[in-house]
């Protein structure tokens, strides 16, 4: 995913790009790539600074939040990133530290950018802090660790259960 800034002409460069998910490094062991990445849009170049601007969509697995069940999570994002060389001009550097806040801005060196990171990152601002198998996912019991949507376990009507009676509970299984 790098390329030359010299490729991309005065009326821009159109990006269609399908990555190999074993190019991505994900650093969250709970969060992998389910399948390739697609990657479109339109590469801008004003200057020295290059735009980028289009849309990725993939597939990631994750786990649910609450039960650990795996599941996946379509990606189906924007994607905006802002690429500057090194030494920007220093007349042009209030423009664009302006313009960077609100777009991602990465410093690219020898005239080429590499689009790994800001595609990286455009998918990863897509998952969400909490993600659930279901809206109504039970979880599991802090106690046996029983996966409550596939039934109820014994522990919240144990918790009850007088201490004399639970000091004989163990008397029996012991016994047995
Ligand atoms: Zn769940
Ligand atoms: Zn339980």
């Amino acid at each position: 995913m790098v390329f030359d800034i010299d490729v991309v002409g005065d009326e821009g460069l159109d990006v269609k790009i399908q990555v190999n998910k074993d190019q991505f490094e994900m650093d969250q062991e709970s969060c992998s790539l389910n399948k390739d990445v697609a990657v479109s849009g339109h590469l801008t170049r004003v200057g020295d600074d290059v735009y980028l601007q289009g849309k990725v969509t993939t597939e990631l697995a994750l786990n649910c939040s609450r039960c650990l069940d795996p599941l996946t999570h379509s990606v189906d994002s924007k994607l905006k990133a802002h690429f500057v060389p090194p030494n920007p001009d220093p007349d042009s550097a209030g423009e664009v530290e302006l313009q960077a806040s609100d777009i991602d801005t990465e410093v690219y060196e020898g005239h080429q950018i590499d689009l790994t990171q800001s595609i990286l990152d455009g998918i990863l601002l897509t998952v969400p802090v909490v993600c659930l198998c279901s809206e109504d996912c039970k979880g599991m019991c802090p106690q046996c660790g029983m996966k409550l949507n596939q039934g109820s376990c014994e522990c919240a009507s144990e918790a009850s259960v007088d201490s004399r009676l639970e000091v004989l509970k163990q008397l029996k299984i012991n016994y047995k």
